[in-house]
């Protein structure tokens, strides 16, 4: 078995991830998070939610899971939210035509439909199942459909990202934040894509988790006020520029803007925002790198995109989050579609003044010669600009759907002076989108390893104690009263302090660490005569199997202060060497 087939096994045995449905003969492209997967998803949630709402100030909204069909028609899901598609003209067997050619062309994504083909065709690319010739390349839409309410009277979609919830909700967020830039809204939850060949377990699933931060940032300023706190960050970063040479480039955040690397400030600070949260659920950093996407690949309304892609054995580089600047395309889309000012009006510091000339109807002339509908008349003189009434010989004005000529001796010009507050301005959009369920394969991946103890292969998820499902174990050295009393005392009073600990009896103590060793538990306290007779119990570390010995009464602060990474293992207490055989 490879680490791919390891990893995906443990964690189908030990209740991470599940295949659904399994009782019903399963479907491709669903998952279910069993009882350890669960708790790693949440709290890798909440790390997310720690960086992007808490540290930022971020609101975090939860809208509908269906969408009704206008916001995917102004969002451009509707025509264009659709992979390649291409089938075995033998069996049947449906594949992403695009995938089909990513050893020969690194980003296919920019061909269209007739060069893959034509790809497919001159390289003899044939089925994959059976070896049968393939069909041309058409267009598959993404989006699972369906009707709201009896009576077919109103399609619906699943959603397909979370992002439009923002998009649609920008009057309400605007106004919920007085009418100002920047702000920011975030969603986590489900998205539903319709994909045609999910095989990669959850790297690529039907119904996936998604979050999505939506930042609206004044289009004229695309610098950002904490950029300093994450200038002097090294990290990989592999530009277009990098990906010709084949390698990415090291250096700080500072130097990436600095040599327009990185668009702007307010982009690679959530580029590195997106790296810290990444290391803190345990992503490993020598397989991480943040990929801009090449000038074809990009969106046309990105000015700027990068990636965050993982290195995963037998997957290779697989993108699991993309931090991008939208510009303001989406909110343009939607203001154009729904016909709703989705623009902000911007205030200066100080009001700006200004001369501009403005029509003087002469009200003297006007009287007499249009009586009754001469005040009429001079107002729609005065809504007339200099410039259009310099552009003909003959000046025109329609008063009560009458149109009238003016004699140029009816108006002057006039220079006055105004006082600019502000401007309208359309934000722009900085989006980190990070898919949940891939992150967490990434963890999993990231954290196993295999090492040889006592000439048996032991299986280790080495999760940092912040996104661990189990924390502690507590463990009786033996089944028996006076053990399990004290170890169920202990038990009780961690879980009171908010530890999630469990309690496991069965099998030999070796096994028992066996098994908390292969589902990630950083610590485990065992309870044994020395706890009845000396008042101590053990605490093992999973990663060194060394096992220090600390008073009865201390376990629960210093396994607080051991999980939240303010007391080192080996300080906890009297180093006792772990005994050959465990
Ligand atoms: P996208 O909107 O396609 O840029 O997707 C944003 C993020 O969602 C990606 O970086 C992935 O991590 C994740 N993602 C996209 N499609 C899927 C899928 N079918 N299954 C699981 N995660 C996905």
């Amino acid at each position: 078995m490879d680490k791919n087939e390891l990893v995906n096994e443990l964690a189908r045995r030990r209740g991470f991830l599940w295949p659904a449905f399994e009782l019903y003969g399963g479907a491709a492209g669903f998952y279910d998070y069993g009882p350890l997967g669960a708790p790693l998803k949440r709290r890798i949630e909440d790390i997310w939610r720690q960086y992007f709402v808490i540290s930022e100030g971020f609101a975090e909204i939860e809208a509908p899971t269906i969408g009704v069909e206008g916001i995917y028609q102004a969002s451009g899901h509707l025509s264009g939210f659709s992979d390649p598609l291409t089938s075995c003209k033998e069996c049947k067997e449906v594949y992403r035509a695009d995938h089909l050619i990513k050893h020969i062309i690194e980003v296919p994504d920019a061909l269209s439909n007739g060069e893959i083909y034509k790809c497919i065709q001159e390289n003899e690319i044939g089925c994959p199942e059976c070896g049968g010739e393939l069909s041309q390349v058409y267009e598959f839409n993404l989006m699972f459909k369906t009707m709201i309410g009896p009576g077919n009277k109103m399609t619906g979609y699943l959603r397909p990202e979370t992002a439009q919830g923002m998009f649609i909700n920008f009057p309400r967020l605007l106004r919920y934040f007085r009418d100002s830039l920047p702000f920011a809204a975030v969603q986590i939850g489900k998205s539903f894509r319709n994909e045609i060949s999910p095989r990669q377990g959850v790297i690529r699933l039907r119904e996936f988790t998604q979050a999505e931060a939506e930042i609206f940032i004044d289009p004229r300023d695309k610098s950002h006020p904490r950029f300093a706190e994450v200038a002097d960050i090294k990290m990989k970063f592999y530009s277009q520029a990098a990906q010709e040479r084949g390698e990415a480039e090291e250096m700080t955040f500072g130097e990436a803007v600095e040599k327009a690397i990185v668009a702007h400030q307010a982009l690679a600070y959530y580029v590195a925002r997106t790296y810290q949260f990444l290391l803190a659920v345990g992503v490993a950093p020598d397989k991480l790198r943040f990929r801009q996407h090449k000038v074809d690949e990009m969106a046309h309304y990105a000015a700027d995109c990068w990636d965050a892609e993982v290195f995963l054995d037998r997957l290779g580089w697989i993108e699991i989050v993309g931090v991008a600047d939208r510009t303001d395309y989406d909110l343009k889309a939607h203001a154009e579609a729904s016909k709703v000012n989705l623009s902000v009006f911007m205030h200066y510091d100080q009001p700006v003044k200004r001369r501009k000339m403005v029509v003087k109807p002469n009200f003297k002339a006007l009287g007499p010669r249009f009586k009754a509908k001469a005040k009429a008349v001079g107002e729609a003189l005065k809504a007339l600009s200099k410039e259009e009434l310099e552009a003909s010989n003959t000046v025109r004005v329609t008063v009560d759907g009458e149109t009238i000529e003016i004699d140029p001796t009816l108006f002057s010009f006039e220079s006055v002076e105004e006082e600019i507050r502000g401007e309208e301005v359309v934000p722009h959009v900085i989006e980190p989108s990070f898919g949940i369920d891939r992150i967490i394969y990434t963890v999993l991946d990231h954290s196993f390893y295999a090492d040889e103890v006592d000439g048996e292969t032991r299986a280790v998820l080495r999760f940092l104690p912040a996104v661990a499902p189990i924390e502690v174990a507590v463990l009786p050295l033996m089944d028996r009263k006076e053990l399990s009393d004290p170890a169920k005392a202990i038990l009780q009073e961690l879980r009171t302090r908010g530890m999630r600990v469990d309690y496991d009896t069965s099998g030999s103590i070796g096994r028992r660490y066996r098994r908390n060793d292969e589902i990630g538990t950083p610590f485990a306290v065992t309870v044994d005569y020395d706890t009845l007779e000396q008042g101590t119990v053990t605490i093992r570390d999973r990663d060194s199997m060394a096992q220090v010995k600390v008073p009865r009464w201390q376990i629960a602060d210093k396994l607080t202060a051991m999980l939240s990474g303010l007391l080192k293992f080996q300080d906890a207490g009297d180093l006792v060497l772990p005994s050959k055989k465990e």
